[in-house]
């Protein structure tokens, strides 16, 4: 499963970011995920629950922030309101993902010895 992938290679950099910075233990994980970027946020919790026994993370609580999908015009016409066909009322070109696809890791709370 695709939550599964996104979850491991998430534990490869918090376990990174843990050792580089000598923490003995992660208290919060925060994540940014839009919401057309293809994430289930029920099924990643179930994998990070799975995943988190018994590494650095097992007390770290998973906080996932979403993000709204939006659109902007390349040129500078600013935001295109949802609901519309994606192109720019002012010039008529086609509209410019600008947020909502992100899978992002946000925070990591370490507990730092
Ligand atoms: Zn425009």
């Amino acid at each position: 499963m695709h939550e599964y992938s996104i979850v491991q290679a998430l534990f490869d950099r918090i376990q990174d970011a843990a050792r580089e910075r000598g923490a003995v233990a992660v208290r919060r994980v925060k994540l940014r995920i839009g919401e057309i970027a293809g994430v289930d946020v029920d099924l990643l919790q179930t994998a990070y629950d799975l995943f988190r026994v018994r590494t650095i993370c097992e007390g770290a609580w998973l906080d996932v922030e979403r993000v709204s999908a939006r659109w902007t015009c390349p040129d500078g016409h600013g935001d295109i309101a949802r609901g519309h066909a994606l192109v720019c009322p002012a010039c008529a070109r086609p509209a410019r993902l600008a947020a909502g696809d992100e899978i992002v890791l946000e925070q990591l709370d370490l507990e730092v010895p």
